[in-house]
C-alpha cells in the first residue's frame, strides 16, 4: 500500500513551534482527564502511523541520537559478526549526560534508501519511538512536544488530540 507523509518535513519545526503553546494550554487543562485515554492516543497512534510513511522521512534516524544500552551493543555486535568493543569504538561515544550514542548523526546505520542496516536489531530506544503507543502516555505528553519537531506522527497525534478534546472514556 502507498502511504504519504502528511506534513511537510522542511516545515515540521516551524509548525511544531506554532503550536506547542496550544499543546501545553491543551495539557494544563486536560492533565487529569488524559490519564484515562491512552485508548484514544493509542489509536491515534496507529491511524497516523498507518497513514506515514517511515522510509520517506527517517528524521528521527538523521537528527535524534537514540540512548544505547548494554544490550543494544551485544544485539548490534551479533548482527555486525564484530565484537562489542569494536562496536563501541566504532560507532559509540559518552555523551555529556553519561549516556551511549552514535558518534555522529545521522546514523551510520541509515542508508541512502532511509533503510535501516541493522533494523532486527536496532537499539530499544530506536524501536520504541515515537512512543505514542506506550502506556500512561500522560506522563510523557512533554516530551512528546519535544517529539513533535521531528516527527511527523507525534506532531499529527497531538494536533488531532488537543483540537479534538476527547470525552472522557476508559
Ligand atoms: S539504528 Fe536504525 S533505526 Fe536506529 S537510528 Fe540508526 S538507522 Fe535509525
Ligand atoms: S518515527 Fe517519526 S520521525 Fe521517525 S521516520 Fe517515522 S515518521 Fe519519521
Amino acid at each position: 500500500m502507498q502511504k504519504h507523509q502528511q506534513l511537510d518535513l522542511s516545515k515540521i519545526k516551524d509548525e511544531a513551534r506554532k503550536f506547542e503553546p496550544e499543546w501545553n494550554r491543551f495539557f494544563q487543562k486536560n492533565k487529569k482527564k488524559l490519564e484515562s485515554l491512552d485508548l484514544t492516543v493509542h489509536q491515534l497512534h496507529d491511524e497516523i502511523s498507518e497513514k506515514t510513511d517511515c522510509l520517506q522521512c527517517a528524521n528521527c534516524c538523521r537528527t535524534l541520537g537514540p540512548m544505547i544500552t548494554d544490550k543494544d551493543v551485544e544485539r548490534m555486535s551479533k548482527a555486525l559478526k564484530i565484537k562489542t568493543s569494536e562496536v563501541v569504538e566504532r560507532y559509540l561515544k559518552t555523551d555529556e549526560d553519561g549516556d551511549m550514542v552514535f558518534k555522529s548523526m545521522p546514523c551510520p546505520f541509515l542508508g541512502d534508501d532511509n533503510y535501516c542496516a541493522i533494523y532486527e536489531s536496532r537499539p530499544k530506544a530506536c524501536r520504541e519511538y515515537p512512543h505514542t503507543d506506550r502506556k500512561k502516555f500522560y506522563q510523557i505528553f512533554k516530551l512528546s512536544v519535544k517529539n513533535a519537531y521531528t516527527c511527523p506522527i507525534v506532531f499529527g497525534v497531538l494536533q488531532e488530540l488537543c483540537s479534538n478534546p476527547p470525552k472522557n472514556s476508559r
